[in-house]
């Protein structure tokens, strides 16, 4: 009997220090409790149900910071996991990495424990906006950890870089985009600064503290991100990812797909099926008892599935397989969501081409409120 494809997500929550930004469930540690946390995560993976029906297409290691931890306490998740799971031989296993915190030999370590892509958190080439932002790097240490990874052999690379820093001017974040680009990753992701509650960025923005661009700001560096990486030859596959042809990140695209995920860890969240659950974010007792205590944990009902599968699936250029919905749910899009989907494409938003709905640039642009009118 042939396996169901399974995508598996790794938390690691470690970072040296806090960025002022972030609301990920990371903190900084001691070797001793990073030991500690891997028996955790050993014992959850030994005693997750079901998996011998499944045969892993992705893993993706995220964090927090990965490249904190020994590599070889990585390699050791890396193996618990191929004695749980049967691995597809070509299988994507990506780790996040930031730098200035690579060990000498984690490289090879990577290599040989079968981690094949790389994604660094560069965000900025402007030492001034990473200050601002409260990364423990310079551009400069993005630059050797990048050339590292390369000379390493890793053909796979994703950076990751942020608009809307404050203070940010579209020319100084252009002068970001070039610097990485003209290093080749075969990916880029580009996210817009989220000013999440309870993070100190949040304070400030209370207080009115925080030069944020204007909306205008925010729509023209989109735009201009689009032309520049388009010139260089990437393809845009999701709001805000970008790959040379072929490398588009995998794993990603299964969240996006609706397709099943496991994830490992205080916070990681699975779906199998219509089966949703989460673990406690609360890291204490995920030490207790891991994979035990759940901060989420029910099954989708029928409508709750089609609409993630629509407002998930149009946060892609490909956009919604009529093909795949009809699989996967035994009725036709445009039964469920007739009304709203002839509202977008009369409004020339939504496109229906090649039994897809997909949105156009303009839609895109807005896609945040478009895909919301799918949710009941
Ligand atoms: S490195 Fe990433 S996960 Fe860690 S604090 Fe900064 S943004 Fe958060």
């Amino acid at each position: 009997m042939s396996k169901s494809p399974l995508s598996i997500y790794v938390h690691i929550p470690f970072c040296v220090k806090k960025c002022s930004y972030c609301d990920f469930m990371s903190f900084a540690s001691t070797p001793e409790e990073m030991e500690r946390y891997r028996d955790a995560l050993l014992r959850e993976i030994s005693e997750a149900e079901g998996s011998a029906q499944y045969e892993v297409q992705t893993v993706y290691i995220g964090g927090g910071t990965p490249s904190w931890v020994s590599p070889c306490l990585l390699a050791e998740i890396l193996d618990a996991l191929r004695i749980k799971y049967e691995f597809a031989p070509d299988a994507e296993i990506s780790m996040e990495m930031n730098p200035g915190t690579l060990k000498d030999g984690a490289l090879e370590i990577y290599r040989s424990a079968g981690i094949n892509r790389i994604s660094i958190g560069c965000q900025s080439l402007d030492d001034e906006e990473l200050k601002v932002l409260g990364r423990i790097h310079t551009s400069e240490e993005f630059m050797t950890t990048f050339k590292a990874v390369r000379d390493a052999g890793f053909d796979n690379i994703n950076v990751d870089l942020m608009s809307s820093i404050p203070g940010q001017t579209a020319e100084k974040f252009r002068r970001s985009l070039e610097g990485v680009l003209e290093l080749s990753p075969e990916h880029i992701s580009v996210y817009s600064l989220i000013i999440e509650p309870g993070t100190p960025f949040y304070t400030l923005y209370e207080k009115g503290e925080l030069d944020l661009p204007s909306e205008d700001m925010v729509l023209e560096t989109d735009r201009m991100v689009r032309r520049v990486v388009a010139e260089k030859g990437y393809k845009r596959y999701e709001i805000s990812n970008y790959a040379r042809e072929g490398y588009e990140c995998r794993h990603n695209l299964v969240y996006w797909q609706h397709g099943d995920y496991r994830g490992f860890g205080p916070g990681a969240a699975s779906l199998m099926g219509r089966h949703r659950f989460t673990n406690t974010r609360d890291y204490v007792e995920y030490m207790k008892a891991p994979g035990g205590e759940k901060e989420e944990d029910f099954t989708l009902t029928l409508r709750e599935a089609m609409e993630e599968f629509m407002f998930l699936g149009l946060r892609t250029c490909a956009g919604v397989s009529e093909e795949k919905f009809r699989l996967k749910f035994g009725k036709e899009i445009t039964e469920e969501f007739g009304d709203v989907i002839k509202d977008q494409v009369n409004k020339g938003l939504l496109v229906h081409e090649n039994s897809h709905f997909y949105y156009t640039e303009a839609g895109m642009d807005v896609s945040n409120v478009l895909m919301s009118e799918f949710l009941e």
